[in-house]
């Protein structure tokens, strides 16, 4: 395990290094040495500005978003600079456009521009399915799927006593009250298969005791283009308990 730690870091390193700092592959360095050597460049080379600070404002602000890190921050601000009339310009009025236009839903907690949201407001949506999600990532991740064509409720979160998110920190009140309107069938589940996501489902669950609505919840078990062998064995033990007639 420690030798593939070690390979990862090589690997970045050799990467990294201009061709007259590479080191030889087989120079017979112990490869942590090399590890060491690369987090030190790498500490260095952030440390460095190549670039007034507005530029290194732009960076340290893209390096912020998700799936981005120092470098490709740096690519990204790179990028963004040389293509300033086509894509910086668009882009800054895009950001300035959303900070201006958008809303949260107050019904269902998705987000929009406008109040009531697009999917609130879309007639042709089955208004007798109600699908439970934790944030409008997963909301946006099922439409585009197509795999359902109802209504949403964002809960803002699931339950999580480690890390202090209680029942008042989600919109569950609101949840129970759209579970007892009369056109709402079906309440879908639609949370993560983690600890606090079924505590979450779970807890719901016992709220809509008296609730005349029928409450799924999405099946756990192999992925599409799964291989067995390679599945965990509580994923395993789900898809065998949750098996349907062929
Ligand atoms: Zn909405």
């Amino acid at each position: 395990m420690a030798r593939e730690a070690g390979e990862g870091h090589l690997a970045a390193y050799v990467h990294l290094a201009s061709p007259l700092t590479r080191p030889s592959l087989s120079s017979g360095h112990p490869l942590p040495v090399n590890g060491e050597r690369e987090e030190r460049e790498v500490e260095s080379n952030m440390a460095t500005a190549v670039a007034g600070p507005e530029i290194e404002k732009l960076i340290q602000l893209l390096s912020k978003l998700p799936g981005l890190g120092p470098r490709s921050a740096r690519r990204a601000a790179l990028h963004l600079i040389k293509k300033r009339e086509l894509l910086m310009a668009p882009l800054t009025a895009a950001l300035q456009t959303a900070i201006d236009k958008i809303v949260v839903c107050k019904t269902c907690g998705n987000i929009d521009t406008h109040d009531p949201c697009t999917v609130c407001t879309d007639m042709r949506r089955d208004p007798s399915i109600l699908v439970v999600v934790a944030d409008v990532a997963d909301l946006w991740a099922l439409e585009r799927a197509s795999a359902v064509n109802g209504r949403y409720h964002v809960l803002g979160g699931t339950l999580s006593p480690l890390d202090g998110v209680g029942p008042g920190d989600l919109s569950i009140d609101a949840l129970i009250a759209r579970a007892h309107e009369p056109q709402v069938k079906e309440l879908i589940l639609a949370l993560n298969a983690t600890v606090d996501g079924q505590t979450t489902a779970h807890y719901i669950t016992e709220f809509l005791a008296g609730a005349n609505v029928k409450v799924t919840r999405l099946a756990h078990g192999v992925p599409v283009g799964g291989e067995l062998d390679y599945l965990d064995e509580g994923t395993l033990s789900a898809a065998m308990k949750q098996r349907t007639l062929f």
